[in-house]
């Protein structure tokens, strides 16, 4: 039977360490993070995102702005806006929540963030930091992954890991931090021509497409250590992944519950992105 890796667990630990940092700064008079969402429009799933992203600062001590426009804004109106933070110095992560609305272009708005502040890790100058190797803000997701890995003793050097899902946010990015740990990657996608193939020989398989369980027993290597990404509704309306978790539980080494796994550490990733700044300011002021 696979070991559970617990996203919740670890994540509530980093948040508690983010906290009793953050306090310390309070304590002594020193500057605290803040964080500026901006949320464009009345999406559901953008609103529950942008909401526990406010529930995790506040909790850690990060000040917070969420900042509600409606979905008529113009994109010249939402450009300004992110000027405004960028120039703000009390202001260290700003995100804009995605989707946008189809008169704003997405790429635009990466763009305007000033890459410091890029907390999501999207800004193309990020994506091209961590493209050669030497990353600093890196997308939430993957980042999350790596650190659960890392944490559980799972060993990444000169691991065949395959990754399904090809996606800017999870996939991509994914593949590099683990090229950076000296990983071997695959990775595959829709148009994989025998996908089972592909991961029957995965060390570490790493699941992202948004397909409700699809991921059955007969794609795994016995002793795999299993990553899932996904976030689906099944027909029940319950919540599961994209690997059939009952199925694969029993002949993995390890594996992430859904829900549990991924998503508490993506938003706790955000969360040291934010203050990981201010850390490096606070330590310099205080030698
Ligand atoms: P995208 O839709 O952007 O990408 C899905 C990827 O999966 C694509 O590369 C697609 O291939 C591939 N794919 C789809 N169907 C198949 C299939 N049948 N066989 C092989 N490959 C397939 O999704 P995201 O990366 O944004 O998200 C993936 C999942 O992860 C979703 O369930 C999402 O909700 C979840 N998620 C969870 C997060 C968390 O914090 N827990 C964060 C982000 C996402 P192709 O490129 O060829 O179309």
């Amino acid at each position: 039977m696979a070991k559970k890796l617990d996203g919740r667990q670890l994540a509530n630990k980093m948040q508690l360490e983010l906290q009793e940092e953050v306090s310390r700064w309070s304590e002594n008079n020193q500057r605290l993070p803040k964080l500026v969402v901006i949320l464009v429009g009345e999406d559901t799933a953008s609103q529950v995102y942008v909401r526990n992203k406010e529930k995790a600062a506040k909790k850690i001590g990060i000040l917070s702005e969420v900042v509600k426009l409606n979905d008529t804004i113009s994109e010249k109106e939402l450009l300004s806006l992110i000027a405004t933070y960028n120039a703000d110095d009390t202001v260290d992560g700003l995100l804009v929540q995605l989707p946008l609305p189809k008169q704003i272009n997405e790429e635009h708005v990466l763009l305007a963030i000033d890459p410091k502040k890029d907390v999501d890790g999207f800004h193309p100058m990020n994506v091209g930091k961590l493209f050669v190797g030497s990353p600093n803000m890196v997308p939430c997701t993957p980042f999350g992954i790596v650190t659960l890995l890392k944490e559980n003793g799972v060993v990444l050097a000169g691991k065949k890991v395959v990754i399904i899902g090809r996606s800017n946010i999870v996939g991509k990015p994914l593949m590099h931090l683990l090229l950076q740990e000296d990983a071997t990657v695959t990775i595959a996608h829709s148009k994989t021509k025998d996908l089972k193939a592909e991961t029957l020989t995965a060390d570490i398989l790493v699941v992202a497409i948004g397909q409700a369980e699809m991921i059955t027993a007969d794609y795994i290597k016995p002793g795999a250590v299993v990553v899932d990404v996904g976030m689906n509704r099944n027909h029940e309306g319950k919540l599961v992944g994209d690997v059939n978790f009952s199925e694969v539980e029993p002949i993995a080494s390890f594996i992430t519950p859904v829900p549990g796994g991924v998503g508490p550490m993506t938003i706790t990733m955000l969360m040291e992105q934010t203050v990981r700044q201010v850390r490096e300011e606070n330590q310099k002021r205080s030698l």
